[in-house]
C-alpha cells in the first residue's frame, strides 16, 4: 500500500536532504560555524518564537537528516498551515485535512501534488520561505536608509540592495556564498525584528492561501496535471492552471487576508510584506531567466502582474490608503528597478567574463 500523503512528503523531504547536507558538511569550518550562528537566528526568520529548547534542537537537527525534516514540517510547515487555516476560518473545512509540506528545493515556491496514494498535498519550497523574513528586514532597511526613521545606517543602501540581490540569487541557485553576502547584513536583535517577522509571516501565509484558495475554488478540476522535475530521473505529478484561474486565486488569497485582518491591516504592512515580496519575485525571474531560460513553474503569472493586480483589489477594499499606497509603491518600484538593472548588470558581465 502506498504511504500516506503525509509520510510521502516527509520521505522526499528527508530524501532530498542529501545535497543539502554534501553542501554543508562539506564546507570549510569558518562556513559552517557561521551557517550554525545563523540557525540560531532561524526562529525570527520564520517569524515564530521558539524557546532555548527549540534553538538547541535546531542546531542538534543540522547534524541529522532525519531530524531536520521532522523539524522542517513540523516547526516551519505546521505553524504556517495553522495560520493559514486560521484566516479562513470556517471555510477552512474542504482544505483541513490537506498535508502542507517543507521541500528542501529552490524551484517551484507553493504547488498542490499528487501523492502515490492519490492524496492531495501541498509543497513549499525552502527558497522562497526561507527569504521572506529576511527580504523584509533588507528592504526595510533600504527603504529607510538616509532618513531621519532608518531602520538601520550601519550599512549603505548599495549594500542593502546588493544584500537583496544576493538573497534573489541564493533562492534560485542555492549559492551559499550568496546566502552569506546577505547574512552578514542581518542583525537578529534589530529593533524592527518583530515588524519583519511579521511581515515575513504575511507574505509566507499569502503563499499558502493563494495554494488553498485554488482548491476551495474548485480549480482542480480545471487544472492540468505537470511535472516538477526533483532530479534528473525523478518527477513529481503537480496541478497546474490556467492564467486566470492562477489570478482569481491570488484574488481570493488576498480578499482573505483582508477581511480577516481588516481591522489591523493598514497600507503600510500591505505594501512592506506583498510588495517586496512580489517585487522579489520579479527579480527572482530575472535571475532565473539569465542563468536558465526555462520557466520553473508551469504556471503561475509573471511577479509584475500579480502585483499590479493585488495593488488594485487592495486599493478598491482601502480607498481611503490610495495615496500611501502609490507612495509607498513608488518607493518600492524604484528601489527594485535599481536592484534588477544592477542584477542584470552584474550577471551579463560575469557570463561575458567581462
Ligand atoms: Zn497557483
Amino acid at each position: 500500500m502506498p504511504a500516506s500523503a503525509e509520510q510521502y512528503i516527509h520521505d522526499l523531504c528527508e530524501r532530498l536532504m542529501d545535497p543539502v547536507f554534501a553542501g554543508f558538511i562539506d564546507a570549510p569550518a569558518s562556513t559552517r560555524k557561521e551557517i550554525l550562528d545563523y540557525g540560531d537566528a532561524h526562529a525570527a526568520q520564520w517569524g515564530y518564537s521558539l524557546d532555548s529548547e527549540s534553538l538547541s534542537r535546531f542546531r542538534g537537527v543540522l547534524e541529522n537528516r532525519h531530524a531536520l525534516a521532522e523539524y522542517y514540517q513540523e516547526e516551519i510547515a505546521a505553524p504556517l498551515r495553522r495560520a493559514a487555516l486560521s484566516h479562513l476560518g470556517e471555510d477552512a473545512e474542504p482544505v483541513r485535512n490537506i498535508p502542507v509540506g517543507l521541500l528542501p528545493l529552490l524551484t517551484f515556491d507553493a504547488c498542490a501534488g499528487i501523492a502515490p496514494s492519490g492524496e492531495k498535498f501541498i509543497a513549499l519550497d525552502f527558497g522562497l520561505g526561507m527569504c521572506c523574513t529576511f527580504l523584509m528586514e533588507l528592504f526595510g532597511k533600504l527603504r529607510t536608509w538616509g532618513s531621519d526613521w532608518a531602520h538601520d545606517p550601519g550599512h549603505s543602501a548599495e549594500e542593502y540592495a546588493a544584500g537583496i540581490a544576493s538573497l534573489a540569487y541564493f533562492s534560485v541557485t542555492g549559492s551559499r556564498d550568496a546566502l552569506l553576502v546577505a547574512l552578514r547584513l542581518h542583525d537578529p536583535a534589530a529593533t524592527h525584528a518583530k515588524g519583519y517577522a511579521a511581515s515575513g509571516l504575511v507574505a509566507r501565509t499569502w503563499v499558502l492561501l493563494h495554494e488553498y484558495q485554488h482548491i476551495l475554488l474548485g480549480h482542480l478540476d480545471h487544472a492540468e496535471v505537470a511535472h516538477l522535475d526533483l532530479s534528473a530521473d525523478e518527477q513529481i505529478p503537480i496541478m497546474s492552471y490556467q492564467h486566470s484561474l492562477e489570478m482569481a486565486a491570488d484574488r481570493a488569497a488576498l480578499l482573505t487576508f483582508i477581511s480577516h485582518a481588516r481591522a489591523s491591516l493598514s497600507a503600510y504592512s500591505f505594501v512592506e510584506s506583498l510588495g517586496p515580496l512580489l517585487r522579489f519575485m520579479r527579480l527572482r525571474e530575472v535571475v532565473r531567466s539569465l542563468l536558465r531560460p526555462a520557466p520553473p513553474h508551469p504556471s503561475h503569472p509573471g511577479a509584475e502582474e500579480r502585483w499590479r493586480a493585488a495593488l488594485a483589489v487592495f486599493v478598491a477594499e482601502f480607498p481611503e490608503t490610495e495615496g500611501l499606497a502609490d507612495w509607498s509603491c513608488g518607493l518600492l518600484d524604484g528601489s527594485f528597478d535599481a536592484i534588477e538593472k544592477d542584477v542584470r548588470t552584474q550577471l551579463y558581465r560575469s557570463q561575458t567574463g567581462g
